[in-house]
Parts: C-alpha cells; structure tokens; sequence
C-alpha cells in the first residue's frame, strides 16, 4: 500500500469475507474512504489461515459464498459440494480481483489497540506496523473464529519434534509420511484433519477429551443438472436463505419426535442421514433442541451409528460422547472419521478412560501416567471464540473504559453489533448475534449491509456518532439468554458457552432464535426503520 494517508471514514480490520464486503459496500456503494487492516498477508481470513489437510467447508458451496455478486454467482463454478481450503482462497481472490479490494488493505498489519477521542470523535488505530490512523467508523471484521487457542500445556517448549496449531498450519504443508503424529482434539477440525492424516503417517495417536456426536459430510461433484437448476433459480435460493432459521435450505420437521411411532422416526432419521451435511443437525425434529427425551432419541440413533462402524467395541465405547446433548457442540461432519479408528496404525486415548494430558515432553506426549513418543504433534485445539478477537483489539471507549474491563463476566453488546459506551464501533457477527449458528456468509451479508444503511442515514441526517444504549443492551442480553435457557444448549461444556478455555467466563456466545436469522434480520431492519430503537445518535 503506497497510501501514506492517516485519516479514513473507516477503518475496518480483517479481510475476510466480512472485511471484504465491508470495504465494498462502503467505498463503492457510499464513496466512503476505507482502510483495512489485515494481520494476515493476504485476504481470505479463515481459508487462508486454516490450511490443515482435509480443510473445507461444512456449508454447501452455492451457498457459502458472496450473494451480493449476482454474476459471480452464475459464472462460478465450485467443483465438490464442500470445497476445500486452496478452492475456497482461490475464489475470494477472484472476488479481491474482480473488486479492485486489495488497494484499499493494507497486509501483515495488526490492530493493537483503539481509542475513541471525545473531543474530534475519532477512532485513534494503532497497529503493530508502528502507525497510528483515524476515523469515524471502526469495523471490526476480525472473525468469530480466528483467535487460535493453544491451551498452556506444560512442556511444550522442550519438545524436540515439531509441533503446530491447525489454524496456523505453515504454507506448503506439513509431510507426515513414515512420522509418529499425534493430534489433539477432537472438534469439528479434527475430525477433518484425522482421516487425512491417518493415511500418511506411520502411526497417528488421537488425543480426546470429549466424544463428539459426528455425521456423514457425503460429499462428491454435484450433479450438473442440480446446479444449473440452482442457478437458475438463485434469487429464490437467496431469499429462501435470508428468511430460514440457520441461512440454509434446511427446515425442522413441524413435529415433536416424541410424537412419532419408531419407525417413522427411524425413516426420517435414515433420510437425513443418507442426505448427509449439516441435515441430521439443522433439519431434524425441532423438540430435540428443547426436551432431553427427545434429543436422546436422536442421539441414539448416532450412538447406533458409531457402535455399527467401529469394529473395536473398546475403541467405540470412548467415541461414543456422553453426558450432553445432541446438537449443543458444533456439528462435525465425517468423512471415513470413525472409519479412521479401525485401522491398525490409528490409537485413540480418551481422557475420561486412559488419563488426559499431564505433559509434552521432549519426546512426546505423557498422558494418564504412559509415555507416548511422537516426531509430530498436531493440535486441533478450536478458538477463543467471538469475544477473543476483539478483546484482542485492545479498545477503549468513552471515558477510556476497556472492552475487556466492560465484558468480564462475559460479553454485553446490543444485537451483537454494537457496543454500549463504544460509540461507531460496529462488530460484524459479533457476540449475541446469529454468527456461528448460521451459514455464516448469510449473517455477513445481513450485518455488512446494515452497517452501511446506518452510516448513510447517519451522513443524511447530519449525525456523526451512534452508540447503543445501556438499556438497550441490558434488554438485549437478557433476551438473549432467556431464549436459550429454555433449550438444552447450556448444559453442554462448548466453545458456544465459552467453555473450550479454561477461565474464560461461561456465557453463551451467539444468538439462538426464536425465528432464527430471518427474524433477527426483521428485528434489525425494523429497529433501523424505527429511527434506531435502542441507539443514541448525535
Ligand atoms: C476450519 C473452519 C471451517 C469453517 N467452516 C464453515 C462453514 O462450513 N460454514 C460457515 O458458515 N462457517 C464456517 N466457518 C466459519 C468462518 O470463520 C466463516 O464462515 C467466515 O469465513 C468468517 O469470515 P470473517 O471475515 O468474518 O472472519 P475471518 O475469516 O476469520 O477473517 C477475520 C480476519 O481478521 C483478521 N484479524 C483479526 N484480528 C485482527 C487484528 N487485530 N488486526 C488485523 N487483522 C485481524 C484475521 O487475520 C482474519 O484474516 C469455518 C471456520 C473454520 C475455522
């Protein structure tokens, strides 16, 4: 970047799909003048950071990706029904290319920390490039998932083989071929990663500390006739997408599943099943979110699965999770994942049955009191989710109060886009907004578009700050949790409840319902046509 200009409009920080679109929106839709900082040395955020072997997508591909390029949309053509990572970058670079956005970014910057001025009303940015710049508008696209978590494992530090972090796997890749691997961890990361793995190395030691309910990917080229149906359809598709619970094709089946007799339930489960994806998940019967009976149930139904697959009864013992819900954890999905345990050179060791992890060692791992040695050790550790990356940005609002000082006990925002005492700080699919519960470019999109209606009411009306409300945010965080102590995602120790770090404070992460994104998306848009209920504008 040649622009050695300090004062913006805007200054938004991540270039991945949110940053991109932001930028978008707000130069060529408004004209604004745009800065965005990107730690990474190219766009793409997620897919240029998780280059792990066997990293896609778990949304189908015609729907996870930019809406707004209606052509884009036509003449792209993705080759599996889940991309995989280089596929996924390759296509955000084409956006990059095609809308002149790499101008506007400066890469390998970092936002260390933000202060909103009182008196200009101007966000002061510095980054870890030494600069400092200004503007009205802070956007932080900094992602729900991009703030790695590598847990404080004693010992890491005199391990002599190499070890490395899924999210920041390095270019080029890792050759596990005739290696001793260990992965730990067991999300939705690793069950991509260990199939993958396992067919490389001489001996891959999986290390568990909680089962996970995983389902079929299926994925595969997707018939040529269903795609040009799609696309000559795609303005439906879109629309159907905004308005659904999840920003998918997906609806619940409009009956408890305490109401059915076994056999019809099992034929609908066998049909979400073989239909593969996030199905079993988003489209099942809607009681097993809510009642405990009927989420075991569904869970049955999985444990049957897994018990049918692993041929070791041992081994499919620990794989069956236990003591949560089904659906409460991000789903998995599972490509030859519990095929994976019957090979010969594939261990699993759980922590509840064989001991967790005490230490890394210069040769490997100790765990329940044994030695394992290892030349690799993969750890598939998750994220310091949503609230991480923007506790991270260091910002201080009015009265030079922390945002990691307000969000102690966990985080406060109205509608997951702005924060009380942060005036003209907005936070795309930030905490307490749909973000990780949906099809995530779906609840992008949405934010991205009413960021930019807002700062264009804001510049017709002549106002030069927004912020939201105590009341507002007190009402909305309340709501929040209301909706979701009446399902049973609160009894499962996730990464939604903070609960994947130790320390972090439990609360529920992003906002469940009651109408999914499509009435979020009502709520936002009548709160902006009720001249921004909840915001104090000046
Ligand atoms: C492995 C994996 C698979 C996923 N699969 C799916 C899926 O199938 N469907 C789905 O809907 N979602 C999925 N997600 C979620 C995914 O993160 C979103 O779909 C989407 O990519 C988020 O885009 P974003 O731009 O909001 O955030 P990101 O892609 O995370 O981009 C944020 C960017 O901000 C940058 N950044 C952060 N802090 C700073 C700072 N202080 N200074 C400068 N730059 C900063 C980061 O470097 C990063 O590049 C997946 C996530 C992961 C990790």
């Amino acid at each position: 970047m040649a622009d050695t200009t300090s004062q913006f409009d805007a200054v938004v920080v991540g270039a991945g799909f949110s940053g991109m679109y932001m930028l978008k929106a707000l130069r060529d839709r408004l004209g604004l003048k745009v800065r965005v900082c990107e730690a990474g040395e190219t766009i793409g955020g997620t897919w240029y950071w998780n280059r792990y072997p066997g990293a896609r997508c778990d949304s189908d591909s015609y729907i996870y990706c930019f809406t707004w390029d209606k052509q884009l949309l036509q003449e792209w053509e993705w080759s599996e029904r889940y991309p995989e990572q280089p596929e996924i970058l390759r296509y955000l670079e084409h956006v990059a290319q095609r809308h002149d956005l790499k101008r506007d970014i400066q890469f390998d910057t970092r936002v260390t920390g933000a202060e909103f001025d009182e008196v200009t009303r101007l966000w002061r940015v510095r980054t870890d490039t030494g600069g400092e710049v200004t503007a009205s508008f802070l956007i932080a696209a900094v992602g729900s998932l991009s703030d790695t978590n590598l847990p404080p494992f004693k010992g890491l530090n005199q391990f002599k083989g190499k070890w490395c972090h899924t999210s920041r796997f390095p270019q080029g890749g890792i050759d596990f071929t005739g290696k001793r691997v260990a992965v730990v961890g067991t999300g939705a990361t690793a069950v991509q990663a260990i199939p993958e793995i396992a067919q490389q190395a001489k001996q891959l030691t999986v290390f568990q500390r909680t089962a996970n309910y995983c389902v079929p990917a299926r994925n595969g080229k997707v018939d040529p006739e269903l795609v040009k149906a799609r696309k000559a359809a795609y303005e439906g598709v879109v629309e159907r997408i905004k308005d659904s619970f999840f920003g998918f094709e997906h609806y619940f089946i409009p009956k408890p599943v305490l109401a059915t007799t076994p056999e019809e339930r099992e034929r609908e489960f066998d049909r979400m099943w073989d239909a593969g994806g996030f199905a079993f998940w988003l489209a099942n019967y809607q009681d097993m979110f809510f009642d405990q009976k009927a989420n075991d149930l569904c869970a049955d139904y999985i444990k049957r699965k897994i018990r049918k697959t692993v041929k070791d009864p041992v081994v499919a013992e620990k794989l069956i999770p236990k003591g949560y819900a089904y659906g409460t954890k991000r789903q998995p999905l599972d490509t030859n994942y519990y095929e994976t345990f019957n090979k010969d050179n594939v261990l699993l060791v759980d922590a509840n049955t064989d001991g967790g992890i005490e230490e890394i060692t210069a040769t490997g791992i100790r765990a329940g009191g044994k030695e394992y040695e290892f030349d690799i050790i993969v750890f598939a550790t998750g994220f310091d989710a949503m609230t991480g990356p923007l506790k991270a940005l260091n910002l201080k609002g009015r009265g030079g109060r922390t945002l990691d000082r307000q969000w102690a006990g966990g985080p406060h925002t109205y509608l997951g886009v702005a924060v009380a005492g942060f005036p003209n700080l907005f936070t795309i699919t930030g905490p307490q907004s749909p973000s990780v519960l949906s099809n995530m470019p779906v609840s992008i999109e949405q934010h991205v578009e009413w960021i930019t209606d807002c700062i264009e009411h804001m510049r017709k009306t002549g106002k030069t700050t927004i912020e939201a409300t105590p009341e507002a945010q007190d009402q909305w965080v309340a709501h929040v949790n209301e909706i979701v102590n009446q399902t049973l995602m609160t009894g499962a120790n996730s990464w939604y409840m903070s609960a994947n770090i130790a320390g972090k404070p439990r609360a529920f992460l992003p906002y469940l319902g009651p109408e999914g994104v499509g009435g979020y998306r009502r709520k936002c848009d009548e709160i902006a046509a009720n001249g921004y209920q909840g915001f104090a504008l000046a």
